[in-house]
């Protein structure tokens, strides 16, 4: 049975990428040309460039597909820029990948394939990581790790690559979170998933919008907005230091009824930077919640829109 002609998206968030963009998008474009029976629309999403990238991108005239130029007012995050995409998107699946052909577009015409034979969700798993310091190395392994644990769910080598289909597209858009982690939304979401593997060459142009400051935030939010653990053990911290101090506090009552008392400063001095050190960091963790609860009570958008700049 022939099959309708199907109109696929390709999402990219873009933040100052003026240099490579143009490039990119026809990399793009001729990877999956020849994709059968399907009509391609990219929904390029610039937040908040502070070069020439919109320009670049508007003054490109597409041949054979659509071009869809959403402008946000001012750099909104990319996870913000992703949902500004999917909102956008049209097709009947909808690809979401970097503009710096870390996602190799080459993977598409097998996510496509993947998609037809049935999946909701195509995922592009990371086989390595790519050139990337020690320490971002490490500081991702321990994210994963603790995030895996915290939430239940499997994300570790997950990319923002992925192909989705209408469906889920509809669900994420409908999720009433602003402050999303797409990487942990859609495994959480539960929709059937194949994986493919690839690994991760080099930025083809320009430098990482992100610095370590960023990415140790974008961490604590997504911990915080997939595991309620921390504040468990908040509680746990505090039943432990209790039981502590119920055998000191005996201790010492035994040692003043037997007129033993005075020595044992240093033991004074430990217990109150240890209780001072875990009443810090308990606050610590509950204010982080407190900070999530806040910025999801303002109800602000995720991003606003730049009409007279966009071509939507
Ligand atoms: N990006 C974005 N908004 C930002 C930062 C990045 O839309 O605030 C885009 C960026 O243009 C690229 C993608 O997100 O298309 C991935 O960013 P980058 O390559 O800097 O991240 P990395 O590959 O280092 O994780
Ligand atoms: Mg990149």
């Amino acid at each position: 049975m022939p099959r309708d002609t199907q109109t696929l998206s390709v999402v990219l968030p873009v933040h100052d990428e003026a240099e490579g963009v143009v490039h990119v998008l026809e990399t793009i474009v001729a990877a999956v040309r020849h994709v059968p029976e399907a009509r391609w629309e990219l929904v390029v999403v610039d937040d908040g460039s502070s070069d020439a990238t919109v320009e670049r991108v508007g003054a490109m005239e597409p041949d054979g597909y659509a071009l869809r130029l959403v402008v946000l007012t001012r750099n909104f995050g990319k996870e913000a820029a992703i949902l500004a995409g999917l909102e956008h998107a049209r097709g009947d699946a909808v690809v979401v990948m970097d503009a710096d052909l870390q996602h190799p577009p080459e993977l598409i015409p097998r996510m496509v394939e993947l998609w037809r034979a049935g999946a909701q969700v195509v995922e592009a798993v990371k086989e390595n990581r790519g050139r990337e310091g020690a320490v971002s190395g490490l500081g991702a392994r321990v994210f994963y790790a603790l995030f895996s644990w915290l939430s239940g769910l499997e994300v570790a080598n997950a990319s923002d690559f992925k192909l989705l289909d209408r469906e889920v597209v509809e669900h994420y858009c409908r999720l009433p979170e602003r402050n999303r982690f797409f990487r942990g939304l859609i495994p959480w979401m539960g929709f059937t998933t194949a994986r493919i593997p690839f690994s991760v060459p080099p930025r083809a142009h320009g430098r990482s919008s992100w610095g370590r400051w960023r990415l140790l935030r974008l961490a604590v939010s997504a911990l915080t907005a997939f595991s309620s653990a921390p504040l468990h053990l908040v509680t746990a911290l505090g039943v432990f230091v209790f039981l502590i101090s119920a055998v000191f506090g005996s201790i010492a009552l035994y040692q003043k009824f037997t007129g033993v008392a005075v020595s044992g400063f240093t033991t004074v001095i430990l217990l109150q930077l240890l209780i001072g050190s875990v009443l810090m960091v308990s606050l610590g963790i509950i204010g982080s919640y407190l900070a999530r609860v806040f910025e999801e009570t303002k109800g602000r958008p995720p991003f606003i829109l730049d009409r007279r700049r966009s071509r939507l």
